[in-house]
């Protein structure tokens, strides 16, 4: 039989067909004596992380040996995405570790967003979700805006400990954490160890931080609810911002409806003549119709008028949650696409968005 070859660098099974897939390597590079993969190659050599994913089985044993470690666990989510990007059952698994909870993405939000605000906002939803955050932390990691202030975060509050970084495809944990190598200031020629975890065909990718301890790499899991997977790679551009958002005023009428792309549709039901913002990237189509129409529109132009996605066979159906919104000033978050603010209270309001993606109220962030 021949023997399974695996890279120097991070113990994987190296493979030649799926360049996404942990282990991927060029054929042309299996005639050397020893073979890296891509991953490590690109760390080695551009001290770049770069993101793999996992079953959801492997991400579980990983996740449940980092509990078993006593070590500081930093967590990279989506401000645009926090439950989307959120780890389903992490409280589970963080032990008795402390959690640093890293938002990224801060460049996209207009100027006038509170940043204190979407912490505490941050801090509540961990909260909710079962875990306590002991610090919340605001980056752009594309920007390099915080990132000193958390290397030294890290530094404090690990206490010596190992760090793991945590996150779902897509947060932007790469970047990160690229970003982190500089602040570090790691030295290309140390970066490139390994560590077993039991159980799993994966050996993390570690970067040293000192003698003793180390910064861990896990590769990011894929959240089956998150927007981006219901539309193509090309038209994940139309929905995640790629500068700074331009809010957008719409005064609506009783029964009139918004649709977002063909994504998600606010329909506002009740509370006579309002004003309403939207928080959503500047590229995708917002069309306004009669909520009486909605329906038979959604069902006609879903895919041309209405899209992303232009494919929309892959698009769980919309559900609808409706709310009578209590507070003036108050956020309905659809997690992956943005938030539409509701000035004024008294007002009957329902948002679909597809099955899975989570729709919530939060006081306004501005
Ligand atoms: P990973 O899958 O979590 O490792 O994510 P990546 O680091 O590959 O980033 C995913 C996408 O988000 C890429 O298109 C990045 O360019 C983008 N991205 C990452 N960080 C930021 C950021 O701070 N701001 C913005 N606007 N985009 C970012």
């Amino acid at each position: 039989m021949k023997e399974q070859i695996k890279c120097i660098g991070c113990g994987a099974p190296i493979q030649t067909e799926n360049k996404e897939e942990l282990g991927y390597a060029p054929p042309s590079s299996l005639k050397r004596d020893v073979v890296i993969c891509q991953r490590c190659f690109r760390l080695k050599h551009y001290n770049e992380i770069q993101d793999v994913s996992l079953t959801d089985d492997d991400y579980r044993k990983i996740l449940s040996g980092i509990g078993d470690t006593d070590a500081l666990v930093v967590k990279v989510v989506d401000i645009f995405d926090f439950n989307g990007s959120w780890l389903p059952g992490i409280h589970r698994y963080i032990g008795r570790n402390k959690l640093m909870l890293i938002g990224n993405k801060v460049d996209l939000l207009p100027k006038s967003v509170n940043k204190n605000r979407l912490t505490q906002w941050m801090s509540s939803m961990a909260r909710e979700l079962g875990v306590k955050a002991e610090e919340v932390h605001l980056v752009s990691a594309a920007k390099g805006t915080g990132l000193l202030d958390v290397a030294e975060r890290i530094d404090e509050l690990r206490g010596g400990r190992d760090v793991y970084v945590v996150g779902c495809t897509n947060v932007g944990k790469s970047t990160f954490i690229n970003g982190l190598i500089k602040q570090l200031g790691t030295e290309q020629e140390d970066i490139i160890t390994t560590s077993h975890f039991p159980g799993t065909t994966l050996n993390l990718i570690d970067i040293p931080l000192d003698e003793e301890s180390a910064l861990f790499d896990t590769p990011g899991i894929i959240n089956h609810h998150q927007m981006a997977h219901f539309v193509s790679k090309d038209e994940l551009k139309f929905i995640m911002p790629k500068k700074e958002i331009k809010p957008m005023v719409f005064q609506l009428n009783e029964a009139q409806t918004l649709f977002l792309g063909g994504l998600a549709r606010f329909d506002y039901i009740s509370g006579g003549r309002r004003s309403f913002v939207c928080h959503v990237s500047n590229d995708l189509n917002i069309h306004r119709t009669k909520l009486e129409n909605a329906d038979e529109l959604y069902q006609n132009h879903l895919g041309d008028l209405l899209s992303p996605p232009s494919e929309p066979d892959n698009l769980p159906p919309l559900k609808r949650h409706e709310f009578t919104i209590k507070e003036k000033d108050t956020d309905v978050v659809i997690s992956g696409l943005g938030w539409v603010t509701v000035k004024e209270p008294g007002v009957r309001i329902a948002a679909h968005a597809p099955e899975g993606v989570a729709v919530t109220l939060r006081p306004s962030l501005i």
